[in-house]
């Protein structure tokens, strides 16, 4: 099994926001916990294992689901707090603003 130290987790993490891969955590996504059956985690794509706890990070405007183990969700919302927009994916689950000021191609 990858056990990543908590600082190669959230540089990983990190990246996968700068890459758009994950969304940053917003207040419109929902959170479900359940335990795994052997899903691969978003963040660090390692198992989640029957014994381990599941959250399901669900997107409203998207529809789209990512799963991640406990640990990975809390390095998620530290990098989040913190990470730059990678451009259009990194809105995924934001409404689409009818007309914004500084978005003028
Ligand atoms: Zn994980």
């Amino acid at each position: 099994m990858d056990t990543l130290t908590r600082a190669n987790l959230r540089a990983r993490v990190r990246r996968l926001l700068a890459t758009g891969v994950l969304p940053l955590r917003s207040s419109d996504q929902k959170l479900f916990g359940g335990h795994g059956v052997g899903q691969a985690c978003a963040c660090c794509g390692g198992m989640i294992s029957p014994s381990e706890v599941l959250y399901e990070i669900e997107c409203l405007e998207g529809s789209q689901t990512w799963l991640m183990h406990l640990r990975c969700l809390e390095a998620w919302e530290i990098e989040s707090r913190t990470a730059v927009p990678a451009g259009p994916s990194a809105q995924l689950c934001r409404p689409i603003p009818m007309a914004r000021a500084d978005a003028n191609d």
